[in-house]
């Protein structure tokens, strides 16, 4: 059996994550041989006949497409590794401004750039948008997470190399997480800086915008009982997913239209960085842009001047 891991655009977080397997990484390279992963080894192409490919990060670049479409020709299975891979990531968050700005930003505003810096002319051009991998080449699994968490991967691993199914919880985050709801009498939107949450009630009806409810679990509501609310990081959760008219902005919305009696065009109005806010990992995906009732396309518009 040989395994490959290949890195788009990303921050190698996914990588790490499989190295985070601590000794069971041991028992797992008895029964599969990495063959590729520019991360953790010095090798610079993928050979052929590679067994299982893991994807991470998302597709920004002609670098990214080409990457992806020769290790799709040269592996029998294809799995996108993290959230940047099934859903365009925090990449995705680029294209609400347009590149010039963006290299203006990394080569000449930022402490280690100079203003006088040429833009490089060698690096990849981008794409027009940013891509999940899945909007590209025919993936055969998707394992979520913004790194997926430990446990899960030790479970899912094993089993794929061996060629196993294994049963997941396809529950959202808020069936992982044991607050329970508190009173929502005179529930106001907060922002995160604003207080310290009380520990044991629900981060939502405490008026923290937390995604719980949208997002895929598995990650044991980590997010929520360190008393910071979940933002999405897993992607959305299947109802989202499946259904067309149901999409992360107005789902929350309805929830917490719901949940306080405030109406819900009042909440809409509330509601400011809906990018960063509700879509900060999916914005960059073709799945979620073209939900009947997304947002993205309109956000996308407004950000980049492209
Ligand atoms: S999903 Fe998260 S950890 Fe993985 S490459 Fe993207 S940003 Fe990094
Ligand atoms: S909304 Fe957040 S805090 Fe409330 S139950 Fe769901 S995950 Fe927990
Ligand atoms: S709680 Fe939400 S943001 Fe935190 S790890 Fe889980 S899915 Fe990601």
């Amino acid at each position: 059996m040989k395994i490959a891991i290949e890195e788009l655009a990303g921050c190698s977080g996914c990588t790490i994550s499989v190295l985070d397997l601590h000794e069971q990484i041991l028992s797992l390279i008895q029964q599969a041989e990495i063959v590729y992963s520019p991360v953790i080894m010095d090798v610079k192409e993928p050979p052929e006949g590679i067994d299982i490919a893991f994807v991470t990060g998302a597709v920004r670049n002609e670098e990214n497409q080409e990457r992806l479409k020769t290790i799709r020709k040269r592996s029998k299975k294809l799995v996108a590794l993290g959230t940047c891979a099934c859903y365009g990531g925090i990449s995705g968050l680029s294209m609400l401004s347009n590149s010039v700005d963006i290299f203006r930003c990394v080569y000449q505003e930022v402490e280690t750039g100079k203003a006088g810096n040429p833009l490089p002319q060698e690096v990849p051009s981008f794409l027009y948008r940013t891509f999940a991998v899945g909007d590209i080449a025919k993936v055969d699994y998707y394992i979520t997470g913004c790194p997926p968490k430990e446990k899960y991967l030790q479970t899912i691993l094993p089993a794929l190399v061996k060629g196993d199914t294994v049963q997941l919880s396809k529950k959202s985050v808020c069936s992982e997480c044991d607050r329970v709801m508190g009173s929502v009498d005179k529930w106001h939107l907060r922002r995160r800086h604003e207080g310290i949450p009380d520990r044991e009630h629900c981060l939502l009806g405490q008026g923290y915008l937390c995604l719980g409810s949208v997002t895929f679990g598995r990650c044991g509501a980590a997010c929520p009982h360190h008393n910071i609310p979940c933002q999405g990081c897993n992607g959305p959760s299947l109802d989202i997913l499946r259904e067309p008219c149901r999409d992360i902005f107005n789902m929350m919305i309805r929830r917490i239209a719901d949940l306080t009696g405030i109406p819900q065009k009042s909440l809409e109005k509330e509601m400011y960085d809906v990018a960063h806010v509700m879509y900060p990992y999916t914005i960059g995906s073709l799945i979620m842009e073209d939900k009947e009732i997304s947002h993205i396309r309109d956000l996308i518009k407004e950000g980049s001047s492209q």
